[in-house]
Parts: C-alpha cells; sequence; structure tokens
C-alpha cells in the first residue's frame, strides 16, 4: 500500500506553527516563553511510529512528553512531518544537528525533548517566521540520511 510505513519504526521531524506568542503553562518548562514562529522538534519510536505521530497531532491528550505542552494547544499547529524510515534513534539528534548547521536554528529550551540524550541541548529548535521546504531531506544528501529513506508524513 502506498504510503504505509513497513516497520513501522524510525525517527521524524515535525514542524510546529506557534501562531502567537505562547508560554508553556504547565509542567517542568511552566513559564517558558515561545515566540510566533516555526518550531522543530525530533523524536523517533523503535515501534508504533505512526501512532506516535499521529498522537502529536492531536489536541486531546495525556501531557507526558515535554512537546505535550506544546501541541495540546489550538494555536499551536502542526504544519508538517517528516519520517525517516526505519532510522536508528541516533538520526534525531542528526537531524537537530543538521538544523542548527545547515539553518542555523537554535535551541530556545535547554533540556526540552532531550532529557535522554547527552549530545543535543534540546530536540526543540526554532526555525525562522517561514516554513521549511518539503523537500529539504531528499536534496542534497546527508551522510546520516544514506540509506534512509525520508517521507512526508500524512494522516489516514
Ligand atoms: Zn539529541
Amino acid at each position: 500500500m502506498p504510503g504505509q510505513i513497513k516497520q513501522n519504526s524510525g525517527a521524524y521531524l515535525i514542524e510546529i506553527h506557534i501562531t502567537e506568542d505562547f508560554t508553556i503553562r504547565q509542567g517542568r518548562f511552566r513559564g517558558e516563553k515561545l515566540s510566533a514562529g516555526y518550531y522543530y522538534y525530533t523524536g523517533s519510536a523503535q515501534k508504533n511510529l505512526r501512532q506516535r505521530i499521529s498522537r502529536h497531532y492531536r489536541k486531546n491528550k495525556t501531557l507526558h512528553w515535554h512537546i505535550d505542552h506544546i501541541t495540546s494547544y489550538t494555536g499551536n499547529v502542526i504544519a508538517n512531518c517528516w519520517i525517516f524510515e526505519d532510522a536508528p534513534k541516533e538520526t534525531e539528534c542528526h537531524i537537530a544537528e543538521s538544523l542548527i548547521s545547515g539553518f542555523n536554528f537554535r535551541s530556545v529550551i535547554k533540556g526540552f525533548g532531550s532529557s535522554d540524550c547527552k549530545i543535543c541541548q534540546a530536540h526543540l529548535l526554532a526555525g525562522k517566521e517561514s516554513p521549511l521546504p518539503l523537500q529539504i531531506f531528499s536534496r542534497g544528501r546527508k551522510k546520516f540520511l544514506r540509506g534512509i529513506k525520508v517521507r512526508i508524513f500524512t494522516e489516514e
């Protein structure tokens, strides 16, 4: 079936459009402010990748991951999501690194989404005022992407 993920595991990058200046209201990062713009969150799932991503899109959920404190608000919209099929866990860090080095993205909240990561400052990065082009990871392939198929997530 086209669009189906064979192993249903891998890494992902979600693009979140924060449409109005936003302050996190609960949890460890309560009080942290994010100004309107595009933000990028990387993660991975060794199983149930599709379900994990669908959950990010849902507004109504138990707040479990750091990112839930952002995605559960109506004004914060997931604009796009890239899937790195069957990629190993460290790919999430490589994605973050490549956005920092290649696009001058920056972490805004230290430790956000990266509690279990020793390399990255955060797995949430602030982008620019406009979204990333959809084909960004299929052109000019990076070394870490070798053998990894990147596709745009679409909800079924
Ligand atoms: Zn990392």
